[in-house]
């Protein structure tokens, strides 16, 4: 009788010596690449309260209030598309290049800072 080698084999031992696919990860990560938006992140010092980001924002997820100087993001509803990050007139918001991590409850940040003061209220 003919001995027949099974097909499978050959993919097998093709697969055991190729390089692999895929990293070990999270023993090895892979480099983010450049354009990558990530977790935001608000320079509240540099914000002047002017609302563009949140009016932009296709999420509903940011909040301003000027006459308190309050920034408040809600990172769970968060699509991350950078519409607020390009809105912005003084670039005081940023996108690191790390991603958010699943969290269990829906935490919100509330930032404060100095909203710029009117002319009237210089005089
Ligand atoms: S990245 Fe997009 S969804 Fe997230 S806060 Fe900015 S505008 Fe809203
Ligand atoms: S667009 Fe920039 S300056 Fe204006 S409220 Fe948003 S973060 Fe502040």
């Amino acid at each position: 009788m003919e001995y027949k080698f099974p097909p499978f084999l050959t993919t097998v031992l093709t697969n055991l010596l190729k390089r692999k696919s895929t990293r070990p990860y999270p023993y090895q990560k892979r480099a983010p690449y450049p354009e990558v938006r990530g977790i935001l992140k608000n320079q509240v010092e540099k914000c002047i309260f002017c609302g563009s980001c949140s009016l932009k924002c296709p999420a509903n997820c940011i909040e301003i209030n000027k006459q308190e100087g309050t920034w408040q993001y809600k990172p769970y509803l968060c699509i991350l598309c950078g519409n607020c990050e390009a809105a912005c007139p003084v670039k005081c918001l940023t996108h690191t290049t790390d991603f958010p991590l699943p969290c269990l409850e829906k935490k919100e940040i509330l930032l404060k800072g100095t909203p710029p003061k009117r002319k009237q209220d210089k005089k």
